[in-house]
């Protein structure tokens, strides 16, 4: 059984851990991850969403905070602030600095992401694949009001709307800077064309799997293969499950329901995303409205509370998917 998840970083990281638990040693796990949230401060580049995959599979993250390492302490940030350098508004810990600076000998000695990300894994056993969905550099920038320009708005890395701003003012508009001429990292389309299943992760739809899917790459690649796409949505009983997508997407007018981002990824056979959407047991309203718009619906619990939720999600999930896979094609 080969699977592939298409990830963020909270959502998508946990639920590969369900999968892992719920698959066998002969099965194949390869996570996708966003590399669009990436920044480079103090010239080092920061790739937030991978971080987050490989610290979670690999037994090496905060559990409290879900981001950044362990045992974490903060002395790097202390002595930059104490130099009164921006931004100062990064968490920018001491161990996972350590990372940021591998990453950016590595890329500077000329290797690509995909390559680096090969090589920090090693150290962290995570039992799946890690894929950065592109090696070329990608980020999101977040329109926002700004009284002072002359157009009146003013686009800021995703970084600085989420963690300066923590999604407080109104969202304009969302741009990728990159995404148009991004290619697929090296693997992703021939993992997506030979997988059993694709798996789209209860990530943020805009910034997470919004990205991913934009690579034009990655896009015919998920159009072409004979995996079934199954995805899981984010949104529980009209929210976002921790955290703050629901701004994010009122702004870009998506309603902030499992119907919504159902309808906004559309079904796969009708130009979308999804041969199937997975919903929590108590929006199972929804799942008409969805149908109607062609997007096969079920419902089960999405809360992944704890390990045993977790798994059985990730097992709803396969279940889900292969029956799409068994059943006869037109
Ligand atoms: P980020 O890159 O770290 O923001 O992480 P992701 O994009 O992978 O995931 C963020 C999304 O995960 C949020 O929009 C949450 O709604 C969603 N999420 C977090 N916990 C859960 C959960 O227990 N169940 C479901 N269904 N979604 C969750
Ligand atoms: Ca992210």
């Amino acid at each position: 059984m080969r699977v592939c998840v298409l990830s963020g970083g909270i959502g998508g990281a946990r639920f590969t851990e369900g999968l892992r638990s719920t698959l066998g040693p002969d099965d194949q796990i390869t996570v996708v991850a966003n590399t669009a949230d990436d920044i480079w401060l103090f010239g080092l580049k920061i790739c937030p969403d991978l971080d987050t995959v490989m610290y979670t599979l690999g037994g090496g993250i905060d559990d409290e905070r879900r981001w950044g390492r362990a045992h974490e302490t903060w002395n790097a940030k202390e002595e930059l602030l104490a130099y009164g350098v921006q931004p100062d508004w990064f968490g920018l810990g001491d161990r996972d600095l350590a990372t940021h600076l591998v990453r950016t000998q590595m890329l500077s000695a000329g290797y690509g992401l995909s390559d680096v990300t090969r090589a920090l894994c090693r150290r962290w056993d995570t039992g799946v694949e890690l894929l950065a969905m592109s090696d070329d550099r990608v980020e999101t920038h977040v329109l926002v009001d700004d009284d002072e320009s002359d157009s009146g708005q003013r686009a800021i890395h995703f970084q600085e709307y989420w963690v300066r701003l923590r999604a407080s003012v109104p969202v304009r508009g969302v741009v990728v800077v990159g995404l148009e001429s991004a290619t697929a990292g090296p693997g992703v389309v021939d993992e997506i064309e030979q997988s059993d299943l694709v798996v789209v992760a209860p990530s943020n739809p805009i910034v997470s799997v919004g990205p991913i899917v934009g690579v034009a790459e990655i896009r015919e690649a998920l159009r072409r293969t004979t995996a079934p796409v199954v995805g899981v949505s984010p949104i529980v009983g009209g929210a976002a499950v921790r955290g703050m997508a629901d701004q994010l997407l009122s702004g870009l007018g998506v309603e902030v329901s499992a119907a919504g981002v159902g309808r906004h990824y559309g079904a796969r056979d009708r130009g979308g995303l999804l041969d199937a959407w997975l919903v929590d047991s108590g929006d199972e309203a929804e799942v008409a409205t969805l149908r109607e718009a062609g997007v096969e619906a079920h419902a089960r619990p999405l809360l992944m509370s704890d390990d045993a939720l977790t798994t059985a999600l990730a097992a709803d999930t396969l279940e889900v998917g292969l029956a799409l896979r068994d059943r006869p094609r037109p």
